[in-house]
């Protein structure tokens, strides 16, 4: 079923409306209601007769951040490949969310710097701007209104397998044990997620977990937007491979509710904007001066941080022992350093290429293994932009095999001329925004055009605002 990995990225991310029949079903459960829950259940809407999402968060009690979610408070871009997903898949899904005050932001309102230095206006891609209970909220709420989707408040706790296919899912809602019979489950528990366990006790293959340490270190805070358009609506701003090893970069966006959302990262011991001082003063005296402009304006509530040690994947897909009529998406099957932003993303991808799967007439009594095939394609895709480079990074001193050193080479030549060629710009966007497959980068046209590049002159870097 799999073909080239661009091929098949490609035919995962298309934003037409799927086609082919659907899968049939009966009941359909999904562990976990968050963005890729979420997603998974909406897919599923169009596959089942039932679609039951089984969330241990009250979700009903509104769209703030929950104990389920505690990087809810950091702040999340949406890859333009994501918010073209949750517009195929909720169509007006994009005005929607600016009617509520989400802001769509033009390419050349969106800023970003390396090393100080502007890069040049890349691809055509409008960026969908909130925060992460925002968009949240609206997903929900969309998918709330398909009439065979509903929600049943609890913690799973586990699934009942026959000889060969899952059969049950075991919970708990308010200290009273459930179970709910299902044709097909899907895990969405996050990161954190049993299923690995559950599957080893009851004698299946337990997943391979890769890891790849990041040690990121994420401060947040939000400050008060004054009316009216500014220059920017987004700004990134990252250091390239010859500076401090130990600085993640910052970021700034429009918001809802008339708010910026500000974030500095670090690697490490390096905590960089911990505190209201700290991320004031690091905004307006080390970035270019549209940081310290934000941070100019009044900063509402607090600074709140966040740590997460590692990039990791479970890699489902290896596994010669596992049951049918289950499947796992979004972080319990993979996330990656959030300073690249591709956890939404892929999650709306997994769902996607579940859709494809279940169109494809698949033989639901045996393991997935097309689906797995497909996702392992987005999971690697997502993988080799951000864990590899973190990896790289970790490397340096131990010089890694000749191939990679090659596809870094490639990847460094890219990213410097991106700083000034539009057009190397625009194909490093569409990748690292989910729209398309890394492999697409190593076309002779671009890599010829990055070379032609790569001694271009470097703009000065713009000044902080002091
Ligand atoms: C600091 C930080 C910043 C990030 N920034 C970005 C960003 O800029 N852009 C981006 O796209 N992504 C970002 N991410 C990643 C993003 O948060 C996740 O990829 C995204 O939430 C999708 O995750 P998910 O739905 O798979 O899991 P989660 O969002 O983690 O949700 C798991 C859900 O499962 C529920 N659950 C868990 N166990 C059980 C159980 N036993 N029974 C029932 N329910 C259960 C939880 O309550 C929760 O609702 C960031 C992550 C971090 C940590």
């Amino acid at each position: 079923m799999v073909s080239s990995p661009a091929k098949t990225f490609a035919e995962i991310a298309s934003n037409q409306p799927p086609t082919g029949p659907s899968a049939g079903l009966g009941t359909a459960i999904v562990l976990g209601g968050s963005v890729a829950g979420m997603l998974a259940a909406r897919v599923l809407a169009d596959h089942a007769d039932t679609v039951v999402i089984i969330e241990r968060d009250d979700t009903a009690a509104g769209a703030g951040g929950r104990r389920g979610v505690p990087q809810s408070s950091q702040v999340h871009a949406l890859l333009s490949g994501g918010s073209r997903q949750l517009e195929r898949w909720f169509p007006g899904f994009i005005a929607r969310s600016v009617a509520g005050g989400a802001s769509l932001v033009p390419p050349e309102r969106q800023a970003q710097y390396v090393d100080g230095v502007r890069k040049v206006i890349g691809a055509d891609i409008r960026l969908l701007s909130a925060t992460r209970p925002f968009l949240e909220g609206r997903i929900r709420a969309d998918l709330l209104e398909l009439p065979n989707v509903k929600v049943i408040t609890g913690q799973a706790t586990g699934l009942e397998t026959g000889e060969t296919a899952v059969t049950a899912v075991r919970y708990e809602s308010a200290g009273t044990p459930g179970r709910e019979p299902a044709d097909l489950v899907v895990d969405a528990m996050g990161r954190a997620s049993r299923l690995s366990a559950w599957l080893e006790s009851a004698g299946w293959d337990r997943p391979p977990v890769v890891r790849v340490p990041t040690g990121i270190n994420y401060a947040t805070a939000y400050f008060r937007r004054p009316p009216g358009e500014h220059p920017y609506g987004t700004a990134l701003a990252i250091p390239s491979n010859t500076l401090r090893k130990d600085v993640g970069g910052a970021v700034f966006a429009a918001v809802e509710d008339d708010r910026w959302i500000a974030m500095m990262g670090g690697y490490g011991d390096f905590r960089p904007g911990s505190t209201a001082e700290d991320m004031i003063h690091r905004f307006r005296t080390e970035l270019p001066s549209p940081f310290g402009h934000v941070a100019a304006d009044e900063m509402v509530g607090d600074v709140t941080t966040y740590h997460q040690a590692d990039s990791r994947r479970r890699d489902f897909w290896a596994c010669d022992r596992l049951p049918a009529r289950l499947l796992a998406v979004g972080d319990a099957v993979a996330s990656f350093n959030p300073l690249y932003g591709q956890g939404m993303s892929s999650a709306a991808l997994h769902a996607s290429a579940l859709s494809m799967f279940l169109r494809s007439s698949p033989d639901l009594d045996a393991p997935a293994r097309d689906f797995l095939a497909l996702q392992r394609v987005i999971v690697d895709a997502a993988w080799q932009i951000s864990a590899s480079g973190d990896r790289a990074g970790q490397e340096a001193a131990d010089r890694p095999p000749a191939h990679d050193r090659l596809a870094r080479r490639i990847v460094d030549l890219i990213i410097q001329a991106s700083i000034t060629d539009s057009a190397v710009n625009a194909a490093f966007q569409e990748v690292t925004q989910m729209l398309r497959h890394p492999s697409t980068l190593a076309a002779p046209g671009v890599v010829w055009r990055a070379w032609r590049a790569r001694k271009n002159p470097l703009p000065a870097p713009s000044p902080p605002l002091g």
